[in-house]
């Protein structure tokens, strides 16, 4: 166990891009940190906040430590709006940005320069953790004289082309010449042979620089490469990339998979409120703006052994009823059973499509037996669960990492952001499942969920099992993870 034993414990303000995948992660580094005894602010945008505490899971896994607590800020969101996250078109970003400048940004100067940190009794704030998309939040630590850390949520291998993206703008890769997305990319180190246009990030296809999303991360990750420090959750597993971010920010601490470390931390934290439960794999770290429908675990218990495809393509990405149907044929086709996360607002629908929605009726209840549906899953939990065989997933980091080391085989699907590499990683360099890239059909569906179960199973066994076994030792006291964590503790231990 790290060494815990100053006598002013640090105290860290942690601001996550407000989204659930951020949230999530940001929140388990609190954690973790919590359980090292250091103290931290954990500053949630209003209506993000008064989601999670609707859900006491949160609050009462925070709840035993003294050292925790939330600040809110303003969202620029009207109290009868709906949620922020998802983003069912290009206004919802072009919106999300400008409530990002005009008013989350400066509400978070303002919180820090405010009595309510200023006269704290946990002491001053000595590091801003911020993620690593609010460059904007490092600049403000600059202008205060805080130390700052910037913590991508996304993986090593997308920072990167985030990082390389100027140079791909300045040798002519983007805007793409033309329609081929199969179009080789040569000019970001160590994927020379494998990045196609299709594996860049989503943004990256349109067909103007002045794109809102491509200027942003251009510009925050500018900004965020001005932070004293910086951290991802990641591992081994991405080593060579991690090598290339090292050699521009020598401070880089890799402390993933961070949903292990906890557990881990959680174990053997002898204090610690978790303790007596963490032997099981089945802790949820999770904290969801969805209320999780726990009724899928009685069902995936009466399921036999590795059978279930997990589904689920995560709070942002939103899916046409027409992709909606195409899935669902494709797993029914499979004839393999399946669970399957829709969340509530996650269907691009329009009122008029009369046929699709007789389709679905009939598909449900075709489907009964074999298929379940929730709003919500406990998906660390479901991933752990003996029945579940593969996850059919849009390659969000998280549950990248949380099939990872759970040991279970992708079908990708990736909408936005970073996913699009991830999945490419998944197939051709981690080979540990299949790329569906742009090809949402149902046969397309029926095939790699065959291949995944089936055709490619043993294969896929052995570098699932392989690819949990690193990331296990990652996180085990002599592995890299854990001793960029000690690290971590001790560049913020020196802060204060
Ligand atoms: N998640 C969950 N239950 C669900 C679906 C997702 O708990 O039914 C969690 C999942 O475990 C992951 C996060 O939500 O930690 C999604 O993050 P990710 O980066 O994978 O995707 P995003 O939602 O940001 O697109």
């Amino acid at each position: 166990m790290a060494d815990t034993g100053s006598l002013i414990s640090p105290h860290v303000v942690i601001f996550p891009f407000p989204i659930q995948g951020h949230i999530n992660s940001m929140l388990k580094l609190a954690e973790v940190l919590c359980l090292s005894g250091i103290n931290v602010t954990f500053v949630n945008t209003q209506q993000n906040h008064s989601r999670l505490s609707n859900f006491g899971d949160v609050q009462s896994r925070f709840g035993s430590f003294p050292g925790f607590c939330f600040e809110t800020i303003p969202d620029g969101l009207s109290a009868d709006q709906p949620h922020s996250t998802g983003f069912r078109n290009s206004q919802d970003l072009v919106d999300m940005l400008h409530r990002l400048k005009n008013v989350i940004r400066p509400g978070f100067r303002e919180l820090l320069t405010s009595d309510r940190l200023k006269i704290d009794s946990r002491g001053p704030v000595s590091c801003i953790i911020a993620d690593g998309i609010l460059g904007f939040a490092i600049v403000v630590a600059e202008e205060l004289g805080i130390p700052s850390i910037s913590f991508r949520t996304i993986s090593a291998c997308c920072s990167w082309i985030y990082f390389c993206l100027p140079k791909l703008i300045e040798n002519g890769d983007i805007p793409f010449k033309d329609e081929d997305m199969d179009q080789p990319i040569k000019n970001v180190p160590e994927m020379e042979s494998f990045l196609r246009c299709r594996d860049l990030p989503s943004f990256c296809r349109a067909k103007d620089l002045n794109h809102p999303s491509l200027d942003f991360v251009i510009s925050e990750t500018l900004y965020s490469t001005r932070a004293t420090a910086h951290l991802l959750n990641t591992f081994d597993i991405e080593a060579p990339i991690i090598s290339q971010l090292r050699s521009y920010w020598p401070n880089l601490y890799t402390v993933g998979p961070l949903n292990a470390l906890l557990n881990t931390l959680r174990s053997r934290t002898a204090n610690s409120p978790h303790s007596s439960s963490s032997s099981s794999k089945s802790v949820s770290s999770n904290a969801s703006l969805y209320e999780e429908d726990r009724s899928c675990m009685t069902w995936l218990d009466k399921q036999p052994e590795k059978s279930v495809v997990y589904v689920s393509f995560g709070s942002i990405a939103m899916v046409s009823r027409e992709q909606w149907l195409e899935i669902w044929y494709g797993l029914v086709n499979s004839g393999h059973r399946f669970l399957w996360v829709k969340p509530p607002d996650s269907l691009l629908a329009k009122d008029d499509e009369e046929s699709h929605v007789q389709a679905e009726t009939e598909l449900i209840e075709a489907t009964k037996e074999r298929g379940y549906t929730v709003e919500w899953a406990p998906q660390e939990e479901v991933l752990n669960h003996s029945s579940v065989g593969g996850f059919f997933t849009h390659s969000g980091w998280n549950s990248t990492l949380e099939s990872m080391v759970a040991g279970v085989p992708m079908v990708c699907w990736p909408h936005l952001a970073d996913q699009q590499i991830n999945s490419r990683y998944v197939s051709e360099v981690w080979k540990i499942g299949m790329d569906m890239k742009d090809n949402c059909n149902r046969l397309t569906v029926e095939k790699l969920i065959r291949d995944m179960m089936d055709v490619k199973r043993e294969e896929l066994t052995k570098s699932t099992a392989k690819v949990a076994e690193m990331a296990r030792q990652s996180i085990g006291s002599d592995g890299s993870s854990y001793r960029n964590y000690e690290g971590l503790l001790e560049f913020i231990r020196k802060s204060c």
